[in-house]
This record gives structure tokens, C-alpha cells and sequence, in this order.
């Protein structure tokens, strides 16, 4: 089974902060953190490899930074990790991002299953594995909680975690599964790997390495473009002292609660 997941490298949120004028989030000064949902989405995908055999490949998008976040992947048992960093690939919104990654996918040789997390902690769209699909002529299955194998060698059963309950779905292989946040206990670091996870090199990949449409890369492959942009502050609690009897304050408050029209008759 050759399972790729899709690992993001995001900026701790509460450290971004927003550009109004520019319409765009600086990142520059935010730590970054493995984005929560991937986390869990490897630990999905090494469970998998572990009871059915075969090669977990970590693959993300991101500057040349982002490399010893990925060392974390082999150092926790993946088999390899891949980072594609180009300035060609910059500047990507969610259709030239999951092109990127299908194209790659392609390029280090394909993948029955592909494992994302449901949503990044920074964009959070949740369109990258749908369209990832998309891209591959894939099946797939969003909110995913759990895989295990299916009825014949091409299938899996997916566990998806919907509003009122769970339903299992039998997916053809090729398919690309996002896996929801909090679906399992993520393993800790095997520190026997660590010494070996150091050592191990994320192959990194240009865009001379990938090819792909350069027509569908980076900035030049993103239609989406941000129309405006506002800054939503918190309401403040509204505060009023009151120096009157019990009777006028009950009154007022009545008063007050008719007019937020929140009695129910
Ligand atoms: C309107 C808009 C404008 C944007 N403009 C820019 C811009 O100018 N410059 C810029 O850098 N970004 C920009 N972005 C952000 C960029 O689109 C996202 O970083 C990227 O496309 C991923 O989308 P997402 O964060 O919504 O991921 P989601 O779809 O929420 O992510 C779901 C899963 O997909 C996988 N995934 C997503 N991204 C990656 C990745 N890079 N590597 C590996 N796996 C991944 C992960 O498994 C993740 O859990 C913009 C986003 C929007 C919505």
C-alpha cells in the first residue's frame, strides 16, 4: 500500500497578525506548528501502513523553513518526506495548491491513498483534498475518523463522523480521505528513530524536480482573489449600575429583555 499524507506547516494563529491594506496575513514573525488535523492524519496513515504492510511518504508545500518540521514524519515512522519549495509554487491558493500536490504525488511515483487533514489551522478552507481528488480522478471521503481495509484488496472502509451519527463508506482505490481533528492519539516520537530521523534528509523538490503547468502553479494558477477584507472586534459587555429599589431594577430588566426580544411567550 503506498499511502501519502498531506502534512501543512502553519503559523501558530495567535501569532499571525493581518495586513488590511495589503489584504494578506503576515506570517513572517509567527512561529510555525504542524497543522493539528495532519497530525492526526499521520497518525491514521502509519496505523494503516502498520496492519496492511507498505510505505507512508509525508508530502507538503512551503518554503525551505519548513524542512525540520518534516523530520518529526520519519521520526515517528514514516518512510520518507517530500517538500516542494519553488518560488514558482508561491502565492498559491487552494486549486494551484492541491495541483502542486496531485502533481507531485504523480512525480514520486503515485499513492492508493492519500491522507489530509479536514481543515488547515491558517486557510481553512477544507478544499484541498476534495480537489486533490479532483486532480487524480480519485474517490474520496471527507470527515474521516478511521480507515481500515475494504471487502477486496482495490477498496477501504472509511469511518466518517457526520452531525447526527458515523456512516462507513467502501472507496475504490486510488483515494483521498481528510481525516477530522482529534480522530486518535497521535504516537510520540520513537527517540530509537530520532537519531536516524536527523540524519534522514527531506528530499526536497523544485520546480525544475516536479514539471507540471506552470500555468497552474503559484500565484499565476490562483483565481481567487480577496475582495475585501474587515477586522471583526469582540462587542464589549455593556455594563450599567443601577441605584434603585428591587422593584425598578426587576422593571428595567424586564424592560431590557423585551427589547432584545428575547422573551418567549
Ligand atoms: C482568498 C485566499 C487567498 C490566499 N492567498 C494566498 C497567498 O497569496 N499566498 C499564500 O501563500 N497563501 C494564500 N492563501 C492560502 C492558500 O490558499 C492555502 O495555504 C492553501 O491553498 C491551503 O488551503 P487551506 O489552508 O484552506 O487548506 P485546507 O483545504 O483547509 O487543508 C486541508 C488539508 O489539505 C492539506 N494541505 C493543505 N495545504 C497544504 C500544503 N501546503 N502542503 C501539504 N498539505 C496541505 C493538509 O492535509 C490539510 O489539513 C490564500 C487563501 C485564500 C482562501
Amino acid at each position: 500500500m503506498r499511502i501519502v499524507v498531506c502534512l501543512k506547516v502553519v503559523p501558530r494563529p495567535e501569532e499571525v497578525k493581518v495586513n488590511l491594506e495589503s489584504k494578506t496575513l503576515d506570517r513572517a514573525g509567527a512561529r510555525s506548528v504542524l497543522n493539528p488535523a495532519d497530525v492526526n492524519a499521520l497518525e491514521t496513515a502509519l496505523a494503516f501502513r502498520d496492519t496492511v504492510g507498505g510505505k507512508v511518504t509525508v508530502l507538503s508545500m512551503g518554503p525551505p523553513q519548513f524542512e525540520p518540521y518534516l523530520r518529526v514524519a520519519p521520526a515517528v515512522g514514516a518512510d520518507e518526506a517530500v517538500l516542494l519549495s519553488d518560488r514558482a509554487f508561491g502565492g498559491a491558493d487552494t486549486l494551484a495548491t492541491s495541483y502542486t500536490l496531485a502533481t507531485a504525488i504523480g512525480k514520486i511515483g503515485g499513492a492508493d491513498l492519500i491522507v489530509c487533514g479536514e481543515e488547515s489551522s491558517d486557510g481553512g478552507t477544507s478544499q484541498v483534498p476534495p480537489s486533490i481528488a479532483e486532480w487524480l480522478d480519485a474517490s474520496q471521503a471527507t470527515y474521516v475518523e478511521r480507515i481500515v481495509s475494504g471487502k477486496s484488496a482495490a477498496t477501504v472502509l472509511a469511518t466518517r463522523v457526520l452531525e447526527n451519527g458515523k456512516e462507513t463508506v467502501e472507496l475504490d482505490l486510488p483515494a483521498v480521505v481528510s481525516v477530522v481533528v482529534g480522530a486518535n492519539e497521535p504516537r510520540f516520537i520513537d527517540y530509537d528513530r530520532w537519531a536516524f530521523a536527523q540524519s534522514a534528509s527531506v528530499k526536497v523538490l523544485d520546480f525544475a524536480a516536479l514539471g507540471g503547468d506552470p500555468q497552474y502553479l503559484g500565484l499565476k494558477g490562483s483565481p481567487t482573489t480577496v475582495a475585501g477584507l474587515r477586522e471583526v472586534r469582540k462587542p464589549g459587555r455593556r455594563r450599567e449600575v443601577l441605584t434603585v429599589t428591587a422593584d425598578d431594577a426587576a422593571a428595567r430588566i424586564k424592560a431590557e429583555i423585551e427589547r432584545a426580544g428575547l422573551v418567549r411567550n
